[in-house]
């Protein structure tokens, strides 16, 4: 049997049916990278029953923190959120889930790969906090939200420095890597117990880790959506999160 990997979801509404409630899922690349991984993927719906919730959780080998929009501030201390645009638009009932299933994961040492928002989730779980925009936050900060079509979300934008003794370096390798690059936000101070792993050229972070956990680790961008084409060492990523989710069967 393949391990299940629960893979968070995201809420969206479609404005053809504007009346009607929002839609749960989550973007066929996460579900393909699982799948080209060797994992069995499963979407775990968004709810507040922590009962329910629970079952599904112990349904899965793995977890994956998909991206998605911010995370609303007063999770990490933060006044609320004032949507400008559409990605800041937040869903509090999709954090606090997803800081459930992260809790339970990490005190169970399931393994657990969070992708941009879903490692900015890993960060506040653990008690870090964000930069709410890199360009109006941080003095000289770049624009990070670049891979904006299907296109270029494909392309590399940055080339990442990796730690060299890391859990990240030891997957893909230590030597720089290319990354697209879709976020406005990115992590200010850093939860308990993680590092640091990789650093955009503007010195964003761009890849954390526990070193004392079994496998829990986060990356900024998106390899998803760019593994396949463009640059094979993120395979290895999906590949060794999927081999650890089968060691937990
Ligand atoms: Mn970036």
């Amino acid at each position: 049997m393949q391990p299940i990997i629960g893979i968070t979801a995201g809420e969206v509404q479609n404005y053809n049916f504007p009346y009607l409630p929002a839609t749960q899922g989550q973007r066929y690349t996460y579900v393909d990278a699982i799948m080209r991984a060797g994992g069995t993927p499963i979407i775990i719906p968004i709810i507040q029953n922590d009962t329910v919730l629970r079952q599904l959780y112990d349904m899965c080998d793995g977890l994956l923190l998909a991206g998605g929009n911010d995370i609303d501030p007063t999770f990490y201390g933060g006044s609320p959120q004032t949507a400008t645009n559409p990605t800041e638009i937040t869903s509090p009932k999709r954090d606090s889930y997803e800081l459930r299933l992260t809790e339970w994961a990490l005190a169970d040492n399931k393994p657990l790969l969070g992708i941009c928002r879903g490692m900015q989730l890993l960060n506040i779980q653990l008690g870090g906090t964000l930069y709410r925009d890199i360009q109006s936050d941080i003095p000289n900060g770049k624009n990070h939200d670049i891979s904006g079509s299907v296109e270029e979300v494909i392309k590399k934008v940055h080339q990442l420095r990796i730690e060299p003794n890391s859990k990240f370096a030891a997957i893909v390798g230590k030597h720089p890597l290319g990354a697209n690059s879709q976020h406005h936000q990115a992590i200010k101070d850093l939860g308990d117990g993680l590092i640091a792993t990789a650093w955009a050229e503007d010195d964003t972070i761009e890849a954390i880790e526990l070193p004392n956990k079994g496998y829990a680790l986060g990356v900024q961008s998106h390899p998803e959506s760019m593994e396949e084409s463009v640059e094979l060492r993120w395979r290895e990523l999906f590949s060794s999160f999927v081999d650890a989710a089968a060691i937990q069967q």
